[in-house]
């Protein structure tokens, strides 16, 4: 869906299946830990904003996940609030941000220890990748070959392994070069919804 019609409840069931692992990992960490760093919070925020969450929608989600923690409802408002609004147009210089491409979220800005953000296929290490991607299900030897991929240094032909596995396709059925984490969403939801 396009134009705001993604509402906060509707994000834990499009992450399931939609998500690419990027944003799957920004999302269980949102939900784990109440709270994700700045980067991670413009990657995911940005992907949220162009899958069709409203400005609305987005100032509701994070806030209900971030005041389960540690952030208070006040605090929230001062020191969180802006950025998202500003992600959305509504502050500073108001510019229309747009969410980050494969490209630039495996060559830029590589996260260090306790980020959240980031390619998993680049800036994960083989066993941590290992167990990201066990939690997919998509079976021992499809994930080994997915490392495989990621050894030669292909990305995101790797990552569009993991998309092909998850949603039980052949590479002919599906057969687009993966260049953006909101395609990866939009040619889900075309498979899922016909
Ligand atoms: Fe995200 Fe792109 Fe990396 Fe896939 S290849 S995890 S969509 S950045």
């Amino acid at each position: 869906p396009t134009g705001g019609q993604v509402t906060a409840a509707m994000i834990d069931m499009l992450s399931k299946k939609s998500f690419p692992l990027c944003m799957l990992q920004l999302h269980d960490g949102l939900r784990r830990d109440h709270h994700l760093r700045h980067w991670g919070r413009m990657q995911y925020g940005l992907f949220l904003k162009a899958i069709g969450l409203s400005l609305e929608e987005a100032l509701k989600f994070w806030k209900d996940e971030f005041t389960k923690g540690p952030i208070d409802p006040d605090k929230f408002d001062k020191q969180y609030a802006y950025n998202i609004r500003h992600n959305y147009g509504k502050e500073g210089k108001r510019a229309d941000y747009t969410p980050y491409s494969c490209l630039k979220i495996i060559t830029s800005n590589a996260p260090g220890p306790g980020d959240g953000h980031g390619c998993p296929f680049r800036h994960s290490d083989s066993d941590m990748l290992r167990q990201k991607l066990s939690n997919l299900k998509i079976g021992k030897e499809n994930s080994e070959a997915v490392i495989s991929k990621v050894k030669e240094g292909h990305y995101q032909i790797a990552c569009k392994m993991v998309f092909n596995f998850t949603h039980g396709i052949q590479e002919e059925e599906a057969s687009f070069a993966l260049q953006h984490p909101n395609q990866y969403f939009e040619e889900s939801q075309r498979l899922i919804n016909g």
